[in-house]
């Protein structure tokens, strides 16, 4: 199997420190070396690769970009490189480490207490425990504020009664970050694996992010004292904070899918010849969609690079990451569609990731905010008016 070289078109590495490039080629090592070589296998059968979640904790990527409890503390630039890397593997993989490290550690460690930060975060920096965030409700998804999910006040404990569905990592979670409506608004709680009135049940069938957990949590009359709530989190505006994180990590890593899409496409297309002795990649229209493809992730890495640096000056509005998200999931899905095309019809087979990576899109495209939501976002951003209802 070829090792990957990138997609370097106008020198975007030399906008990158040393310090970015080498966490970059640790995570693209481990990639090569772990993930390329079982993932196909994997994503047949529908598993996630459980037994490489230690491994990336000891490489560091578990809230790679949070500081302290064992935390990389790397800078917003490095944090999206390793995703990138990730999601080139496979977009299952990167989401595991987003919900870790954005929608789990991220959390805690914004939200929560001291005994919570101390408890939970090194464990689940090391892959020692896994983490889920339950938002998404059977009835509600684009508008988590409809939620039903409750939690009621009952002397020092909280009584969790709803469910939450298409939940990331459900079924493995030792402690999963639930969101429910409190007579004060809506807060989050830790809810401790095996606790009584907490199930978990997976859903099969999936035709995308095969290698990925997907489950639903049911809550009945599930007790959780009130040392497991975020003292941090109040309202709605907590929970989207959470999502910003883990929608950033997206608009980097969907780039590794598509440049792996690219460069598929392109060493194929330089191989194989038709109509004599020409390689397909020496016609026009063939270079017209590579010529696309590269233009595209071009873009894409510029914006991720910018949006990098809002973050890291604190500058950051939700409205730049919906962009950066709507935009590189659009491109990343095209890119694989488009490298599909010039495969011709080896591009359907497994033996290439294209159409994994197509598939996994998919649902990259509807998750963390719609790309018709984070369209809504930015014209919001750009009118001042909602056109949400
Ligand atoms: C594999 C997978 C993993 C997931 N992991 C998690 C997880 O870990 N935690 C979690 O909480 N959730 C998770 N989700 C859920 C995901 O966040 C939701 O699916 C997403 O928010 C969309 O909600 P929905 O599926 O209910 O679609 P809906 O909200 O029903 O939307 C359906 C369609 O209507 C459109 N639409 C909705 N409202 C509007 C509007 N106002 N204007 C225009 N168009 C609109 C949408 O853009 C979409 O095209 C996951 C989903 C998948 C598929």
């Amino acid at each position: 199997m070829p090792r990957f070289p990138g997609v370097d078109y106008i020198q975007f590495d030399s906008l990158l420190s040393e310090q970015e490039l080498l966490v970059r080629q640790t995570a693209r090592q481990f990639v090569d070396e772990r993930v390329v070589p079982i993932i196909r296998e994997a994503y047949n059968s529908a598993i996630f690769p459980t037994g490489l979640i230690r491994e990336m904790g000891e490489l560091g990527f578990f809230g790679a970009n949070l500081e302290g409890y064992g935390c990389a503390g790397m800078n917003s630039v490095e944090y999206g490189l390793i995703m990138q890397e990730l999601e080139r593997g496979d977009s299952g993989l990167r989401s595991f480490a987003s919900v870790q490290g954005a929608l789990v550690m991220y959390p805690i460690h914004t939200y929560g207490s001291e005994e919570q930060k101390q408890r939970w975060l090194p464990k689940l920096q090391s892959g020692a425990a896994v983490g889920c965030f339950g938002l998404t409700e059977p009835d509600f998804g684009s508008n988590p504020a409809g939620m039903r999910a409750t939690a009621e006040k009952r002397g020092g404990e909280w009584i969790l009664n709803g469910e939450k569905t298409w939940i990331t990592n459900g079924s493995a979670a030792d402690v999963a970050i639930v969101w429910a409506r409190a007579a004060e608004g809506v807060r989050g709680f830790l809810v401790e694996k095996g606790t009584p009135g907490f199930e978990t049940s997976d859903i099969h069938g999936k035709l995308s992010m095969r290698a990925s957990i997907t489950s639903s949590l049911h809550f009945s009359g599930c007790a959780i004292p009130e040392s497991n709530r975020l003292p941090g989190a109040e309202g709605l505006a907590s929970t989207l904070g959470c999502l910003t994180q883990a929608r950033f990590g997206i608009g980097w890593g969907v780039l590794g899918a598509a440049m792996d899409c690219y460069e598929t496409a392109r060493s194929y297309t330089l191989m194989r010849k038709q109509f004599g002795d020409k390689p397909l990649a020496g016609h026009q229209l063939v270079q017209e969609k590579l010529a696309w493809m590269i233009t595209e992730i071009t873009k894409g890495q510029l914006l991720a690079l910018q949006v990098a640096k809002l973050k890291d000056a604190g500058r950051v509005e939700a409205a730049h990451v919906s962009m950066l998200k709507r935009n590189n999931v659009s491109i990343a899905l095209e890119c694989a569609r488009l490298s599909r095309d010039l495969l011709g019809a080896n591009g359907i087979m497994d033996e290439y990731p294209i159409m994994r990576h197509m598939c996994n899109l998919e649902t990259v495209k509807t998750y963390e905010g719609t790309d018709h939501i984070h369209a809504l976002v930015i014209g919001e951003k750009v009118t001042g008016l909602p056109a949400y209802r």
